[in-house]
């Protein structure tokens, strides 16, 4: 769990902020958590934003959040989940700071938007993810571009149906490029999330072709993953933004991390393994 996952509090997450810092990467951080149950539990995690975003400034690292509308109570009351929502924006208003909205499963991504939608009235700096698995997600960066909502673009993480989302890698990946097209065109400062070396290739080729200034975008990766390749994009000039996890609600993360690659259960296997060995031996 610590390769994915930046520690348990925001010390620890602190820590690790610093250290990619100092290898020349951008961060937005992530405090874990989705699905609560309760208006309590989403007022309370709001809360740890608040929290997040004053020590971040206090501390002059990236003021940067990521937040998903579940963790904020979207399944309990929406009126519950746009006054949290709201309350991170005016924080991060007053900071001078970005909050990107996740995006989850196909069954939040209208209500998602719609509250991005709200929120970005009310600050600028607010953006929101699109996932290139879904059949609809041409037609949102269209309307998202036309209202310069600053979208980081995907594959998608969830387990979705085939009637809303493209069930085949190669379909997945030609949305991805046909969408990052769009959002070269006519987005604004679009993040290119993924660690998958050919659409890397393939959007530093665009963008040279194109006179894109490595300026005018930006890649993004995953804490603990792909990490040469992180470093390697950065000495070569990009900006790349790690997304940094912390806290103690992981499991969904973790899960959705170990399901993108099945090597990943191998070794997450083993490392128990080793573990258990090791403590047999010390016993
Ligand atoms: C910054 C960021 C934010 C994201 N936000 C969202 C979001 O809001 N909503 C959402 O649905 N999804 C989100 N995702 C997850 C995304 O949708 C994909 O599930 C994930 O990035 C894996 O896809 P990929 O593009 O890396 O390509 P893939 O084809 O899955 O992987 C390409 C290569 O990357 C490496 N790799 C990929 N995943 C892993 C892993 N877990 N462990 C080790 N190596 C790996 C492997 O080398 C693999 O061969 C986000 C991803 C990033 C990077």
């Amino acid at each position: 769990m610590r390769r994915f996952v930046a520690g348990e509090t925001l010390p620890d997450a602190l820590r690790g902020l610093e250290r990619l810092r100092d290898r020349g990467l951008a961060t937005t951080v992530d405090v874990l958590g989705e699905s609560v149950t309760t208006a309590d539990a989403a007022r309370l995690a709001a809360d740890r934003y608040l929290e997040v975003l004053d020590a971040l400034a206090g501390r002059r690292l990236d003021r940067n959040v990521s937040v998903k509308l579940t963790q904020l109570g979207l399944d309990v009351d929406r009126d519950v989940c746009r006054e949290n929502l709201f309350r991170i924006v005016g924080r991060a208003a007053e900071l001078e700071a970005f909050v990107r909205v996740d995006m989850e499963d196909h069954a939040h991504t209208e209500r998602t938007l719609e509250l991005v939608r709200e929120a970005h009235a009310r600050h600028p700096g607010v953006g929101v993810v699109i996932q290139a698995y879904l059949r609809r997600s041409a037609d949102d960066v269209a309307s998202l571009d036309r209202d310069r909502i600053r979208v980081r673009l995907c594959k998608g993480a969830y387990d979705e149906p085939a009637a809303v989302a493209f069930p085949h890698k190669r379909d997945v990946d030609d949305s991805f490029r046909r969408l990052a097209e769009a959002l070269f065109r006519d987005g604004d400062y679009p993040a290119l999330a993924t660690h998958d070396e050919v659409l890397i290739a393939w959007v530093r080729g665009f963008a040279e072709r194109e006179r894109i200034d490595p300026s005018r975008f930006e890649f993004q990766m995953l804490y603990g993953v792909r990490r040469d390749l992180q470093d390697r994009l950065a000495r070569a000039g990009y900006t790349v933004r790690v997304y940094v996890p912390f806290g103690t609600e992981w499991y969904p993360y973790y899960m959705r991390r170990l399901a993108e690659r099945p090597a990943n259960v191998l070794f997450m296997a083993r490392s128990v393994l080793r573990e258990r060995r090791g403590s047999r031996d010390s016993d």
